[in-house]
């Protein structure tokens, strides 16, 4: 029996760019703020916001603009401009629109896969955004399932994989978040592998997983389908 039936990417910073975007947005929105505080104060007033928030607005662009509107009125009370919340508003709309950039090896790893397994996209974010990125990417053809979740947990994995494979034992998560992609996906019974991004948002941040039989790690997509061709049933 194949030790697979069903393989799941996630999207952001794994098919293509994401957190470049965010980290521009985030050194103009510093340097918007410059004449009210220093960059490290806007920085990590900026954390606390999308770490309050996250409850409230969930992952995306619409809820770090939010997040940075706040900051904003935090940091300059009745001061702020009308025109620095203009600009912020603007700095959302423009990665709301940014071009997909698809990262290295994405494709010829979807073409080899493509007529084995299942393929799947699991992603966070905001829904309409996300559904724009696959579009715009070309890459929606080679998926079979898409699903834009609230967030990631085992529940949803083991869902997912109940839904669209043989269940999470035969499903492997594939993604640049060892928070996201990697444990939950693991503590639901999947195999999992890290493609670590040179940028990854402060909040996705965990320690690799110990020893785990079902864990692994490459650095591109490309690297994909040998691995999985030398999976044995564990
Ligand atoms: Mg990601």
């Amino acid at each position: 029996m194949r030790p697979l039936t069903a393989i799941a990417f996630d999207a952001d910073d794994t098919l293509w760019q994401n957190e470049r975007f965010f980290q521009d947005s985030q050194r103009r929105f510093i340097s918007m703020l410059e004449p009210f505080a220093d960059a490290d104060k806007v920085e990590a007033e900026l954390l606390g916001a999308e770490r309050r928030n996250i409850g409230f607005y969930g992952f995306g662009v619409k809820g770090f603009t939010l997040s940075m509107l706040e900051t904003a009125t935090m940091l300059c009370g009745d001061d702020l401009p009308p025109a620095v919340v203009r600009d912020i508003l603007g700095l959302g709309k423009a990665m709301l629109d940014h071009p997909v950039e698809l990262l290295p090896g994405v494709v010829e790893t979807l073409q080899a896969l493509r007529d084995h397994y299942t393929l799947l996209v699991v992603t966070k974010g905001d829904l309409f955004d996300q559904e724009r990125k696959l579009v715009q990417s070309g890459l929606a053809d080679y998926f079979d399932h898409v699903e834009i979740v609230s967030d990631k947990t085992p529940d949803v994995y083991r869902r997912v994989f109940d839904r669209h494979g043989q269940g999470p034992a035969r499903g492997m998560m594939i993604g640049n978040s060892l928070k996201s992609d990697v444990l939950p996906a693991l503590e639901a019974g999947c195999w999992a592998v890290h493609v670590p991004h040179d940028l990854t948002w402060a909040l996705e941040h965990a320690d690799e997983p110990a020893g785990h039989t079902r864990y692994r790690v490459v650095s591109n997509l490309s690297a994909i389908p040998a691995e999985i061709a030398e999976l044995q049933p564990d």
